[in-house]
């Protein structure tokens, strides 16, 4: 029987009880920090191999002669476990950290401390060369030595991952890496020191001592830099509440995380499928951005009414800066849209007679003519000027002359086609657009709108005035035509319309080109 040996009992003891507690506090703090569950582990299992260990040096009577010294090894055992299990979820996060791996990773201890307490069955673990009289037991059997070697094996990853992380990461994080991996340096310096005759616990194994520091540090590192866990709950608080829909999707554009405003936007969004199943745009820029680029663009949702987002897409890293997905930040812009669309509406509107202006005109005329000769399409362009007006105005004043140049308007609007544009060009002036429609056509049709319109007096409060018009159709003539070029030979038909007596159509004609000097004299 060893003597009691009261210094080393009392300072395990101290130990044993800072270590109990750190766990509490750590306990309370579970919630905000990541790896705190392996750490109450790891504390909790110091907390036993300390004061067990310290139970046996003081000689505290047991039910057998090695009963503090065997239940020691429940700490033992799990120890290396706990500090492999800390170290994954403060570098990796929960990732590795699934059932079966947990399970297998219980089966070691569990198996040690069955052959231990089974050992005068089988002399397994202590080869029948027990004795109390040493510290430590250095030639022991071979389920003991098969533990020491697997916890330096843990231990070891342990101190692998850690320093790869130490490499990757930058700022803050490495900064907490570091001090883990000082924290795991302090073991493996006792060990040395112990190896090398100089005990700190006289006469007893220096083993649980140091790692109680490795614990403390631990502890140091993960409650000193719990802001790094508290900044990512406050920023999920915002993510939460923020208006703006924000999607995280992995490397594969599968969708991981959503916030509520992403779900009220889109409510069919469901965790692990594609992102493009939701936002089709997503998906194809997501693919397309090279890793680090952020894309910023505007995405139409086909719906009734149409959605419009201004969406952001910004790749995403871990704390070792590898790439892990996207983040998909959007925010609801239809109602800006359809503002703006409103006000270009307006802008390209004309006032009095609520049809489309000058400017509306040119823009769409300029695009439908790349359209037509792109497809080698006729199209013809009328002007028609509304004779004698000067005299509407001044028979019945110049309201009532608006209120007929609206109704004009209008009534041209319900008498061409779908597909035809029309516009006020001025004035009393006012312009077609025929897409599709060669020379003949368009004089066919001029020539019945004429008509109609000679037949359809309009109605202003108590008059009923009828308005006549000078019409000059001006078909495309080739595929270089340009559209000033049709518009002046429309109007050169117009003037033509005006010179025959008014209230008749003049369709261009090719041979005026020639005789354009004969013409204008
Ligand atoms: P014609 O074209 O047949 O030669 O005769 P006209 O009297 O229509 O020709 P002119 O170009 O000399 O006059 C155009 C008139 O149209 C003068 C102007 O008062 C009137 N007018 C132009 N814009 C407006 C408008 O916005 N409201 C009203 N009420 N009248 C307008
Ligand atoms: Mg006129
Ligand atoms: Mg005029």
């Amino acid at each position: 029987m060893a003597p009691p040996n009261l210094l080393a009992g009392g300072i395990l003891l101290a130990a044993g009880i800072i270590c109990l507690v750190v766990a509490v506090v750590v306990w309370q703090m579970r919630r905000s920090s990541s790896g705190a569950i392996p750490l109450i582990v790891l504390m909790g299992a110091l907390t036993w191999w300390d004061i067990t260990y310290a139970l046996f040096w003081a000689d505290v009577p047991g039910p057998t002669p090695y009963f503090w010294l065997d239940i020691t090894f429940i700490g033992v055992t799990i120890v290396p476990t706990a500090v492999l299990l800390f170290v994954i979820q403060v570098v990796q996060g929960e990732r590795w950290l699934k059932k079966p791996f947990l399970l297998a990773l219980c089966l070691e201890p569990l198996l040690i401390n069955i052959l231990m307490w089974t050992d005068p069955w089988h002399n397994l673990f202590f080869g029948g060369k027990r004795d109390l009289n040493t510290a430590s037991i250095l030639d022991a059997g071979v389920a003991s030595w098969a533990n020491i070697i697997y916890s330096y094996f843990l231990v070891g990853v342990a101190f692998i991952l850690l320093a790869r992380a130490v490499i990757r990461s930058k700022g803050l994080y490495r900064q907490q890496y570091l001090t883990i991996l000082l924290g795991m340096g302090i073991t493996w310096m006792g060990s040395l020191i112990f190896t090398l005759g100089f005990n700190i616990l006289p006469n007893a194994d220096n083993t649980p001592f140091f790692f109680t520091l490795t614990g403390l540090v631990f502890a140091f590192a993960l409650l000193r830099l719990r802001l790094l866990e508290i900044v990512p709950i406050a920023r999920d608080r915002l993510v939460d509440n923020m208006h703006d829909g924000v999607m995280v999707v992995d490397n594969h554009n599968r969708l991981v995380d959503f916030n509520p405003a992403a779900r009220n936007a889109i409510p069919e969004l469901k965790i692990g499928e594609p992102a493009g199943n939701f936002l089709k745009a997503t998906t194809l820029l997501a693919r397309n951005i090279p890793q680090l680029d952020e894309v910023h663009t505007e995405v139409t949702l086909a719906r009734t009414p149409p959605t419009y987002l201004d969406v952001r897409i910004s790749p995403l890293f871990d704390r070792q800066r590898q790439p892990i997905g996207k983040l998909i930040v959007w925010r609801d812009i239809t109602q800006l849209k359809l503002m703006q669309l409103e006000l270009k509406d307006l802008a390209g509107r004309d006032a009095v007679t609520e049809v489309y202006n000058r400017r509306r005109f040119m823009e769409l005329a300029q695009a439908e003519l790349h359209r037509t000769t792109r497809l080698s399409q006729p199209m013809s362009i009328v002007i028609a000027d509304l004779d004698r007006f000067k005299n509407v105005n001044d028979t019945y004043s110049h309201q009532v002359g608006d209120q007929v140049l609206h109704n004009f308007a209008q009534f041209c609007m319900r008498t061409k086609r779908k597909k035809d544009l029309f516009a006020r060009w001025g004035g009393e002036e006012f312009i077609f657009l025929l897409p599709e429609t060669d020379g003949n056509e368009a004089f066919e049709f001029t020539e019945r709108l004429r008509r109609l319109i000679a037949e359809t007096p309009s109605l202003v409060g108590p008059y009923s005035i009828t308005v006549t018009a000078s019409l000059g159709v001006a078909p495309l003539s080739s595929p270089q035509d340009t559209l000033e070029a049709l518009l002046s030979r429309a109007d050169q038909a117009m003037y033509s319309a005006k010179d025959r007596g008014r209230n008749c159509t003049v369709l261009w004609q090719n041979d005026w080109a020639s005789n354009k000097n004969e013409t204008s004299t």
